[in-house]
């Protein structure tokens, strides 16, 4: 077996993993004056390469087809005009799903992570969210209160810069926000509807900059975010938070660095990170006084999975067996339409924002006898966008014949179609979680994560009240629904679960640990200079899209990580 290299450097506090989580500790740890050394799987991050804002179709090869023409025909990885580097399948990186069990798992590897190229909504969870099982009976407890963690968001929002509107709604809390953006066609007919319905819809709450913030430029709405954004006015954790902090000379990046291993010592406590370094495909170790591990949900569960040792067989601070479990999504239901009203409209600019305006929050929260608890709320999608291949919407598809006709029908039916997508709280279930496969390694020789997925009747009903509304607000609009637009579970409409990858929980916190793993700071139990940093702590997935979240408690984590620090207790 080929030697591990060690390091003699003792590392104050190693972070594994870039993306929301780490992206963050980097930031704060660092401005506290902590030395960080930053683990990422991934290569580094260079926007004006890899971002692919602005590009036409026609100014790259095969119109970004791919060499055999893999997009038209559904093969490909992942758009090739979407930022780099996020997929379903990762080469080399195999997960496995029980018998019996649906999953999908979209992991990332660059600077950055998922955060390149995500939705950017920003929600912040309610009140009732973090105290689930005191509200309704269902699910668990969170060791902390909206009031603990409102602060954190505050932070977190005047950092990223969030987009939105102070409407006094339980269900959508207020937040420090930039100017909101005004509502384009399509989105004005969705309010119309739903106002006639009795459902609010609002300013949507979005990471993107409506004015210049800590140095990054306002949006000059092209509409382009998925594709990544070189001015940095969409939130990524590279561009806005780690990129700075190569500035102060206090962090050291190690990309192309899979952790495979977290090593203790007889007292428990984290003495060094064993990762393959892909470049050599060489183990090195480096030595750490604390470790930050953020490397998403599920890769941090794996991570912690895979470090066993005498002290802890069943995994590192897993005592309670808690690791793997806990696991959740957000339920996804979408639903298109169409409608005439849209239909033949003189083409003009509605680029805005990448990313919808408007979204409807929650609105039953205090409605009796519901067949279901919790809620969901709506992501709108429409309009016309810049195209790229497979786009209009899908109308190219749906229209036949041949020359001016066809375009003239084509042109008329663009943006004459709407999206109304559903996403709804899950409680954690005891059919959900994930484990170690015995059975199979990944390239690198580390375990796989083996998943285990169930909906119940909560989530199903949910879905089929997601069907409802939306076939309401598109009838109201005097359209007609065409159909469920989302990879679904046979049958069923719901989405199958990890699909809208909002995957949470796996490494719960909570106040007693014989049923948790980390406690109220994320710092685990048993070993007092190990934290978690990603959505792994979630006691549960409310409606609201997991990554505002994500980055508030990390900030949290961080700065209590660098209080005990300095207090000599890590
Ligand atoms: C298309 C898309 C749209 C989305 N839209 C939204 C949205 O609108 N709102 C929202 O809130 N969320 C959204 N999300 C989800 C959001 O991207 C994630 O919640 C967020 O990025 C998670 O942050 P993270 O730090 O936990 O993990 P990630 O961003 O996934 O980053 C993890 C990093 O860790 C690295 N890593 C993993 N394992 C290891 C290892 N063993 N060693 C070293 N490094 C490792 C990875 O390479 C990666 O860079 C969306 C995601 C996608 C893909
Ligand atoms: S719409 Fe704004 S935030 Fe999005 S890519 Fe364009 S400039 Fe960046």
């Amino acid at each position: 077996m080929p030697q591990v290299q060690r390091s003699p450097q003792v590392h104050d506090v190693v972070i594994i993993g870039s993306g929301a989580g780490g992206g963050t500790a980097v930031k704060v740890l660092t401005d506290q004056g902590i030395n960080v050394t930053l683990l990422e799987a991934g290569p580094m991050l260079n926007p004006q390469k890899d971002f692919k804002e602005h590009v036409w179709p026609y100014e790259v090869d095969n119109r970004g087809a791919g060499a055999a023409a893999e997009l038209y025909f559904g093969r490909q990885q992942w758009n090739y005009f979407a930022a780099p580097n996020g997929y379903w399948q990762v080469p080399g990186e195999p997960y496995t799903v029980a018998s019996g069990s649906q999953w999908q798992w979209f992991r990332s590897r660059i600077l950055g992570g998922r955060t390149n190229h995500y939705g950017r909504i920003s929600l912040r969870f309610s009140d009732y969210d973090f105290k689930a099982y005191s509200f309704d009976g269902l699910g668990r407890d969170w060791p902390v209160t909206y009031d603990e963690m409102s602060p954190w968001y505050d932070k977190a929002e005047e950092f990223i810069g969030v987009t939105g509107t102070r409407e006094g709604l339980r269900t959508a809390p207020d937040g420090k926000f930039l100017p909101p953006i005004p509502p384009r066609v399509h989105e004005t007919l969705v309010q119309k509807s739903c106002a006639k319905l009795g459902i609010p819809c609002i300013p949507s709450r979005m990471a993107m900059l409506t004015k210049s913030v800590h140095g990054r430029a306002a949006c000059h709405y092209c509409g382009q975010c998925g594709r990544g954004c070189r001015t940095a006015s969409a939130f990524t954790s590279s561009q806005a938070m780690i990129f700075p902090a190569m500035k102060t000379g206090k962090v050291n990046i190690i990309s192309g660095a899979m952790a495979r291993e977290l090593i203790t010592d007889g007292s428990g406590k984290v003495t060094a990170v064993s990762y393959v370094d892909k470049a050599t495909r060489t183990e090195k170790q480096i030595r750490c006084r604390a470790v930050v591990v953020a490397a998403s949900a599920c890769e941090s569960a794996r991570l912690l999975l895979n470090s066993k040792s005498p002290q802890f067989p069943n995994g590192l601070a897993n005592s309670s067996g808690q690791v793997g479990r806990n696991l959740t999504d957000t339920v996804g239901f979408a639903l298109s339409g169409h409608i005439p009203a849209l239909e033949g409209l003189p083409r003009h600019n509605c680029d805005g924002i990448g990313g919808m305006h408007v979204y409807v929050p929650w609105w039953e929260l205090d409605k009796k006898n519901k067949e279901f608890p919790r809620g969901y709320h709506i992501e709108i999608g429409g309009g016309f966008n810049m195209p790229e291949l497979g786009n209009f919407h899908g109308v190219a598809q749906t229209q036949e014949g041949y020359g001016t006709p066809l375009k003239d029908e084509i042109r008329r039916q663009y943006g004459a179609h709407i999206g109304l997508s559903g996403r709804g709280d899950m409680i954690p279930n005891e059919k959900t979680w994930c484990e170690i496969d015995p059975n199979k390694v990944d390239e690198y020789g580390i375990p796989v994560l083996r998943f285990h997925f169930g909906w119940t009747e909560h989530e199903i009903k949910q879905a089929q009240h997601m069907h409802q509304t939306f076939t309401s607000i598109i009838e109201t609009m005097g359209g007609t629904v065409l159909g469920p637009r989302n990879p679904a579970r046979d049958g069923q409409g719901i989405s199958i679960g990890g699909s809208i990858i909002h995957e949470a929980g796996a490494v719960v916190m909570g106040d007693d640990p014989k049923t948790s793993v980390l406690n109220r700071y994320c710092q685990a139990h048993e070993v007092k200079n190990l934290f978690v940093a990603d959505a792994a702590p979630f006691c549960g997935n409310p409606d609201k899209n997991v990554t505002l979240t994500i980055v508030a408690m990390s900030w949290r984590t961080s700065e209590y990580l660098a209080e005990e620090m300095r207090k000599g207790n890590v």
